[in-house]
């Protein structure tokens, strides 16, 4: 037997972030944890269909911050591997389907009080150390902004559900809203673990089963996010998370049948090639595939005459550094005018040089490493570029360290070249480009800096002036899809500020809200007449 009930999803609250200062019990366990998992070697099997999986050989995690330290050993899988995932999506997928969603929406919300209580040490722990976050930042992404994914998401889903068409008294018309037809791809990027938390639960929840592929970097703590998602119970083959290779994994993803969606965040060049890929084989498909990708990103801050100069300081270290600028929502080029910017000048070049920066483990560091060698790489040569850039000075930092870990100081650059290619390009590391502006002439910035970069997704005014704030919201309506008046352009708050931008930083879905959500159904619109007609002539064809 089956009882009803007009269920409601319990409304979410933001999850209070943890402040781990000296004295707080959650400093000394998280410690302890970070400690076990440094010397602990995880292994980290694919998960395809229930099974824990090892594919052809095995690869190793390094911690960025020291190099020579394996954290984790994971599994590169095979073709096979890849095909048996999405088998195993279409396997499970009829059945839940057929799970009702407050029993989809159940296994999120326990996962989420799972994630907060018992395990949030461990995924705080493993974000630490494999992808170098203090432990504020491992806080607010790992434990905090995965857990309100989890219960808003529950809470938006059912909301959506509840959107429904009118009625006229002839008939009960309603909207059913089916997973799409197939499997949904999912592939989350290094830089933030609750994106892996996300992408592919989304889906889920409206009842679609998934391939997911996180980023290799990430694989400790995506590990555990799973085995979270486990004990939650959330039923085999439902997510089947696969490493190894991404071009081969989707080599098989993309040119299935059965694709019928990619949820994916990272870069805007790996998005055009998923994009260009589906493209070739649309004749292919069953269905024409969701494409969701939350991409790059060149955020501004700029700032007008009238501006408080100590929350533009903030704001700019804050938004450029943390995180050593690896955020999508960094801000990494700065529109300062002449005057505001001899003053500030030398107080940011104080203040950045002492930025702590060292291992995460360390907990009074304000930064930690960036993700890999290449990512150094690229970093060190954008400053060499600007060093020798007749156009360009290195007003704080330029300096970098890899004997340990993958350390780039946080490096304040100025420039008079509005066309600087460091204004325009996508870095995703510590570096923050200033074009000091003629005072006066902040319209034309406005305009400037619309036109200088391809993307689309953060950016901030800075202004007291409101005649100046109303001109920057408007000139810069289509520069940002997340905009800050007198705030840094990062730190979105799932629930409060929902996130995504447009342009080339993406389709905009804004992850973690009713928008996104709405990419992964497929509405049936159902029309039940209660009295049908018997007759098919009408009233005007009746004799006069
Ligand atoms: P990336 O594009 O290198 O990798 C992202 C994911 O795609 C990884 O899992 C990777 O293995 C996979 N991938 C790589 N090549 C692939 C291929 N050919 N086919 C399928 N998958 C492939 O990005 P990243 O370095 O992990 O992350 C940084 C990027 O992500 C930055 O550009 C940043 O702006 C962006 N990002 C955007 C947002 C947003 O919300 N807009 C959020 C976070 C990160």
């Amino acid at each position: 037997m089956t009882a009803d009930g007009h269920f409601k999803v319990p409304t979410p609250v933001n999850e209070p972030v943890r402040a781990y200062a000296p004295g707080d019990p959650h400093r000394e366990s998280l410690k302890a944890r970070l400690a076990e998992l440094t010397d602990a070697r995880t292994e980290v099997p694919m998960q395809i269909g229930g099974e824990r999986r090892w594919g052809a050989s095995r690869g190793d995690i390094r911690s960025p911050h020291r190099h020579e330290l394996t954290i984790a050993e994971y599994a590169v899988g095979s073709d096979k591997d890849f095909n048996d995932a999405i088998d195993a999506a279409l396997k499970a997928r009829r059945a839940w389907a057929a799970t009702s969603y407050q029993e989809r929406a159940a296994v999120l919300l326990r996962a989420a009080s799972l994630l907060a209580g018992p395990w949030r040490d461990t995924i705080n722990a493993a974000t630490m150390l494999g992808q170098s976050k203090t432990v504020h930042q491992a806080e607010i992404d790992a434990a905090v902004e995965s857990i309100d994914f989890w219960r808003y998401n529950a809470y938006f889903g059912d909301q959506l559900l509840g959107q429904q068409p009118f009625n006229d008294g002839t008939a009960w018309n309603r909207l059913e809203y089916r997973p799409l037809e197939g499997f949904v791809f999912a592939v989350s990027p290094f830089n933030f673990t609750s994106i892996g938390a996300n992408l592919p639960t989304a889906a889920a929840l409206m009842g679609n089963t998934v391939v997911f592929k996180p980023a290799t970097q990430t694989l400790l703590a995506t590990h555990f996010l799973m085995e979270i998602l486990n004990e939650a119970g959330l039923p085999p083959g439902v997510i089947n998370m696969v490493s190894g290779s991404a071009s081969k994994i989707s080599e098989q993803v993309l040119r299935h049948k059965e694709l019928a969606g990619i949820h994916f965040t990272g870069s805007t060049e790996v998005f055009h090639g998923m994009w260009q890929t589906v493209g070739q084989n649309i004749d292919h498909y069953r269905t024409y595939p969701r494409l969701v990708g939350e991409t790059g990103g060149k955020d501004f801050v700029v700032a007008h005459e009238s501006a408080d100069s100590d929350a533009l300081r903030t704001a700019l270290i804050r938004g450029a550094f943390e995180y050593q600028g690896q955020k999508c929502s960094a801000a990494s080029r700065a529109y300062i005018p002449q005057a505001m910017w001899k003053q500030l000048r030398s107080e940011m070049a104080e203040e950045v040089e002492a930025i702590p920066q060292g291992d995460v483990a360390d907990f009074r560091n304000f930064m930690g490493a960036v993700i890999n060698g290449d990512a150094y790489s690229k970093h060190m040569s954008a400053i060499e570029f600007a060093r020798k850039s007749e156009s360009a000075k290195i007003v704080a930092g330029g300096k970098g360290d890899d004997k340990v870990g993958w350390f780039v100081r946080p490096t304040v650059i100025e420039t008079t070249d509005p066309d600087f290619r460091l204004l325009k390009e996508e870095l995703f590391g510590p570096i923050l480009t200033v074009y000091p502006y003629a005072d006066g002439k902040f319209e034309d910035t406005l305009e400037l800096l619309d036109r200088t970069s391809p993307y689309g997704l953060t950016g901030a005014i800075f202004a007291r002036d409101r005649h100046a704030i109303r001109k920057a919201s408007e000139t810069l309506v289509n520069a940002a899809g997340n905009f800050y008046i007198n705030d840094k352009p990062t730190g979105a708050v799932v629930g409060l500020q929902p996130f995504g931008g447009g342009r080339a930083s993406g389709t905009n879905d804004k992850a973690g809200s009713i928008l996104n959500l709405i990419r992964w159904t497929s509405p049936r619109t159902i029309k039940e007449t209660y009295v049908p007609p018997t007759d098919h002539r009408y009233p005007y064809m009746d004799a006069e």
